[in-house]
């Protein structure tokens, strides 16, 4: 067993995502056939053009580009929270088919919380894990130990720090709506680590898509009211750097 930390792969992405905007954009203005729509998106239009459809929330053209995350080192708190986003495609490494939390396999990895490190907590946070180590072993023995029909059932003493690793695809509108809500300083703090993460990859290869992404207050007041942070000017600053 071993501690995991966060990695975000951007996998795949559809090719010139930019150029798919602008061209589905342009056929909702044009008379123009679908060929000639083709030849006539230039790349020096795309960022004025992509940033008027956004002011105007014509996020249609948006949905026809599609990103794909791989994603290891989160806690299954954290994937929980992440399937929660309805408009997206999720494949979760399976607890009742990889048997790796036996300890005979290495034993289930898990994430420590930055706060337990902070408080000197992170030697107590490990023994528990061992603990909880010990116990799915066992039970996994007393389930007869054959394969997933014990793994199934054993997994029901792992803990929420227990690491997952889970594939992502949304298409930009939802991605736009997701680091909204997931990279909102009053989003839980490992989901706000990846969702900026994710971020951060998506705007390398989509850099007028995402000019503007990140928590509702980048663009507007903050939409948390009485619960705002108060940093504004603070997170602002960061998502307008993010590279
Ligand atoms: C800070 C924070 C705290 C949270 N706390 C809790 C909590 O304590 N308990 C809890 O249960 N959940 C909690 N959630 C999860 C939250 O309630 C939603 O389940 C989650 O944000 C995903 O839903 P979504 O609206 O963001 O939309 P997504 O599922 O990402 O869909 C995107 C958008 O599509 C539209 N849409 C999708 N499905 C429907 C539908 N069926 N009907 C109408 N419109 C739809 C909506 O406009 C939606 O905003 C929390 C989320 C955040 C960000």
């Amino acid at each position: 067993m071993a501690e995991s930390k966060l990695n975000v792969i951007l996998l795949r992405y559809t090719p010139n995502p930019e150029e798919m905007v602008a061209q589905a954009a342009r056929l909702c203005y044009s008379p123009a056939s679908v060929d000639d729509l083709t030849k006539q998106v230039k790349t020096k239009d795309m960022a004025g053009f992509i940033e008027k459809l956004t002011d105007m929330r014509h996020l249609s053209p948006v949905e026809h580009v599609t990103f794909t995350f791989g994603i290891e080192g989160i806690s299954r708190a954290c994937s929980h929270q992440i399937v929660r986003h309805r408009l997206a495609s999720y494949s979760q490494q399976s607890q009742r088919y990889v048997g790796q939390q036996s300890k005979k396999s290495g034993g289930f990895h898990f994430i420590v919380p930055p706060s337990i490190e902070k408080i000197g907590g992170k030697q107590w946070f490990v023994e528990k894990m061992e603990t909880i180590q010990k116990w799915y072993d066992e039970l996994v023995e007393m389930l007869g130990n054959k394969g997933e029909s014990a793994f199934e059932d054993a997994r029901f003493v792992l803990p929420n720090a227990a690491e997952t690793k889970i594939i992502i695809t949304m298409n930009a509108r939802e991605l736009l709506h997701f680091f909204r809500v997931r990279c909102c300083n009053r989003a839980q703090w490992e989901i706000r680590d990846m969702a900026t993460e994710m971020l951060r990859l998506a705007k390398q290869v989509s850099p007028h898509i995402f000019k503007d992404a990140g928590p509702g207050c980048v663009n507007d007041k903050c939409p948390e009211g009485k619960m705002t942070c108060g940093k504004i000017t603070e997170v602002r600053e960061k998502f307008k750097n993010l590279r």
